[in-house]
């Protein structure tokens, strides 16, 4: 099996060639932390761990792997993120999460997201997120 490595090439997933340069972007946009806790531990080599992670999960749109869709999100806070756990509002620069006793309800964002797409997290709020704050402005 083919190797695919190098920035230029980036990880293929199904079907779709990800661009490992839009993703890091968005990741040095979002201030290299995860936006959400400030997590931003290294491996061994000094490669960040953080993950970059799309805002509006439509994969089959020319613009899903853009680094205005990607925010950098910890392994933990990406999981919770894409199964709708918990969803970010711009305009308050807040997290909320579904179970409002979580230490994230209410939390103010520590990394950046001013480089997304403005509605990107409306989406996610609207189509992703599970919790109270789904169809009710706040
Ligand atoms: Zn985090």
């Amino acid at each position: 099996m083919m190797e695919l490595t190098g920035p230029a090439i980036g990880r293929r997933m199904g079907s779709i060639l990800r661009d490992k340069r839009q993703s890091d972007k968005g990741i040095e946009l979002s201030g290299s932390v995860c936006v959400l806790c400030g997590w931003a531990k290294k491996d061994p080599f000094g490669n960040l761990l953080l993950h970059g992670a799309h805002v509006r999960g439509l994969e089959n749109v020319k613009d899903y792997d853009r680094f205005d869709n990607i925010i950098a999100l910890c392994p933990n806070h990406h999981v919770e993120f894409d199964r709708g756990n918990l969803c970010i509002d711009f305009d308050a620069q807040v997290c909320w999460h579904i179970n409002k006793s979580d230490e994230m309800h209410g939390k103010k964002l520590i990394g950046k997201i001013v480089h997304v797409q403005r509605g990107y997290f409306e989406y996610h709020r609207v189509h992703v997120f599970k919790g109270a704050q789904k169809t009710t402005r706040l």
